[in-house]
């Protein structure tokens, strides 16, 4: 059986500093709050709770005085705030990439752009970014184009992880719709490196496995580009999934893993293939 691993695989630059930049915080502190998960992943979040970190879904659950970590995601500016009230210290990891996104939102609003902001309605990213104005409004897929109003001038982001493929599309509908129109592409350059590698290794392997945690809405997307390319396609959280058990009718096995993935999981898979 012939096995190739994406080189595009695993944890992304945010990510992993986000996860590293937590382990040494509770080294320091024992115990921090996290507001939401800080990567879609249950392997890594139960690893981390063990180790001391207790994830929160609202700031209203954080006590005052405590140790708060802000995850790559980010947050709405609003949240900044509201830890400042309740004396809270913020340890800030947001990716500088989504730092940006808020930056360039927060310009377009005040230079009086209609700002569309095309990714997932309830993904964290998404959420965070949409509080830096007043007037975003979340563009999920090209069949939502026709109810938008007509605007005079539109500024026109994108969710990091969101796919490169969809969103060639939605800009092409867009210039379309509206003469005075700016765009900027802040689909993450290493999801785009990986999900082009995705595509081109489910083009060539007999099957596919796409790694990640359920609710990783990137280890998501690799998975749809995947399963386009190729039917005999699974996503799995690790090597306890029956269905690896598929391959062995296979020749060729080609693995791509999601942005909030460890290495250790690809390699406990790959492992379990190599010795089936
Ligand atoms: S996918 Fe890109 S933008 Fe998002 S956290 Fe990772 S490095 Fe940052």
């Amino acid at each position: 059986m012939k096995i190739v691993i994406g080189k595009n695989s695993g944890f992304c630059f945010g990510v992993r500093r986000a996860i590293t930049g937590v382990e040494e915080q509770i080294k320091k502190y024992k115990q921090v709050e996290c507001l939401g998960h800080l990567v879609h992943n249950e392997v890594v979040t139960s690893e981390l709770e063990e180790k001391g970190v207790r994830f929160v879904n609202s700031i209203s659950e954080v006590k005052n005085n405590s140790v708060l970590v802000i995850r790559a995601h980010g947050v709405a500016e609003n949240i900044y705030k509201e830890a400042n009230q309740k004396n809270i210290k913020l340890i800030d990891y947001t990716c500088p990439k989504v730092c940006q996104i808020h930056k360039k939102i927060k310009e377009a609003a005040n230079n009086g752009y209609q700002i569309i902001l095309i990714g997932k309605k309830d993904h964290p990213e998404v959420i965070g970014s949409k509080g830096y104005a007043d007037n975003v409004i979340v563009l999920e897929s090209i069949d939502d184009i026709d109810r938008l109003d007509n605007y005079n001038k539109v500024f026109v982001i994108v969710q990091t992880t969101f796919s490169y493929d969809k969103y060639k599309l939605i800009e092409e509908a867009l210039r379309k719709k509206y003469e005075k129109i700016q765009f900027v592409n802040s689909i993450c350059e290493s999801t785009r490196l990986r999900q082009e590698e995705c595509k081109e290794i489910a083009r060539k392997v007999d099957f596919m496995i796409i790694i990640g945690g359920t609710k990783s809405s990137n280890t998501q997307k690799l998975y749809d580009i995947a399963y386009s390319t190729n039917k005999n396609c699974i996503m799995i959280q690790d090597e306890n999934d029956d269905r690896i058990k598929e391959c062995k009718k296979y020749d060729t096995i080609g693995i791509m893993s999601g942005a909030s993935t460890p290495d250790y999981i690809v390699e406990n898979i790959v492992n379990k293939l190599n010795n089936m």
